[in-house]
């Protein structure tokens, strides 16, 4: 918190329809008299040791707000470039991928129910990036489970269960098949579940999470599910079909060092600079990130003026099968702002 009484956010507006997007989310939080400064910059990549970097004033300013907002940024294709979405995550330790997943009234879908909250472990598993050729032909890629990662996202998992109102914490996993690494997951989230007694804990196998969800999405309304970072990467796009794809889903990355709350689409670079662009999964994410500030009653008035916007379906935007402008869907967001 600042002088003034406001908190300081960093903004990375991003690339492609970035801009566009997160123009929208400054205007309806400005009319929403959200207390939020945003400190805006810039994380076009700057070479560093012959690598490309962040700059260090977006990373400074991240440390110091430790919360941030952040649009698609475009992955540069080529050798030397790391992706930045990795390279923030590593610096700033974003242990924990949360993704809601609600269905929204006014965009038809095969599923009506689907309300669902999955956390994936984000730094180890399938993708810590240990990967050998033992003979030509044959390779290794390890897979790495440590009882402190698991630990972490578990309670990060129970933690988040109690702030939302949810009463199960579910971890999926595959421990019948990878007993030792999957089995050690399950054995600390079920360690972590004694210190939070008012949360049920169970825990559910993979391929049967996938049939039930498919099958009837509520079975999972009650439950904070929490996994291994593969199986958290393929489910959470899964539920994200189930509602209708990405274009309505928002995430955060919780970190040790810092949080930051982004859409889950990319950079839409078909539509950019054309006031097209959905800005409703930064709209979602910047909501999320209100809730994780404790700024509840802000986060609660423009969580209901964008489903109410889109259950009117009068300013919906190209991609749920509207004909509004981003400037068109915005004003209407913030005509059913309460206060
Ligand atoms: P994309 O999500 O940018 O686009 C896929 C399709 O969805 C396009 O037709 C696009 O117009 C549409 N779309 C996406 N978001 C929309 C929105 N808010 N409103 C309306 N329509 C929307 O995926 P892509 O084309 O595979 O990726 C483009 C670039 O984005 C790539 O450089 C990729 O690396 C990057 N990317 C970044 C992130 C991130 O920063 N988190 C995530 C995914 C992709």
């Amino acid at each position: 918190k600042n002088s003034n009484g406001n908190y300081l956010v960093t903004l990375i507006p991003g690339d492609g329809i970035g801009p566009e997007i997160s123009r929208s989310v400054k205007e309806i939080f400005a009319a929403a008299k959200t207390p939020i400064e945003w400190e805006e910059v810039d994380v076009t990549p700057v070479i560093k040791d012959g690598k490309t970097a962040i700059p260090d004033e977006a990373i400074a300013s991240v440390r110091k707000s430790t919360v941030a907002l952040k649009g698609p940024l475009a992955t540069p294709i080529g050798k030397g470039h790391v992706s930045l979405n990795l390279t923030l995550r590593r610096t700033f330790n974003l242990y924990a991928n949360v993704r809601p997943c609600r269905s929204v009234e006014g965009y038809k879908t095969p599923y009506e129910n689907v309300d669902t909250v999955l956390i994936r472990e984000n730094t180890e598993g399938e993708y810590s990036g240990i990967e050998h050729e033992v003979v030509d032909g044959v390779v290794q890629s390890i897979k790495l489970i440590t009882r402190e990662a698991s630990e972490r996202v578990a309670r990060y998992a129970f933690t988040y269960a109690e702030a939302v109102g949810r009463d199960r914490v579910t971890a999926v996993h595959k421990a019948n098949i990878m007993k030792l690494a999957d089995g050690l997951f399950l054995d600390v989230c079920k360690q972590v579940s004694k210190d939070f007694p008012n949360i049920k804990f169970n825990d559910v196998l993979l391929d049967r999470a996938c049939l039930h969800i498919t099958a009837d999405p509520s079975v999972y309304s009650d439950t904070v599910m929490v996994m291994p970072n593969l199986y958290g990467d393929i489910l959470s796009d899964m539920s994200a079909g189930l509602i209708g794809g990405l274009g309505l889903t928002p995430s955060g990355n919780i970190g040790r060092d810092a949080s930051i709350f982004e859409a889950v689409h990319g950079t839409a670079p078909d539509i950019a600079g054309q006031d097209k662009a959905n800005p409703t999964a930064l709209l979602l994410s910047s909501i999320m990130m209100l809730k994780h500030m404790r700024l509840t009653e802000h986060a609660a008035n423009i969580e209901q003026a964008v489903f109410k916007t889109l259950a009117e379906g009068k300013a919906l935007t190209g991609d749920l099968g509207g004909r509004a402008s981003n400037t068109e869907y915005t004003k209407a967001v913030i005509a059913n702002l309460k206060f």
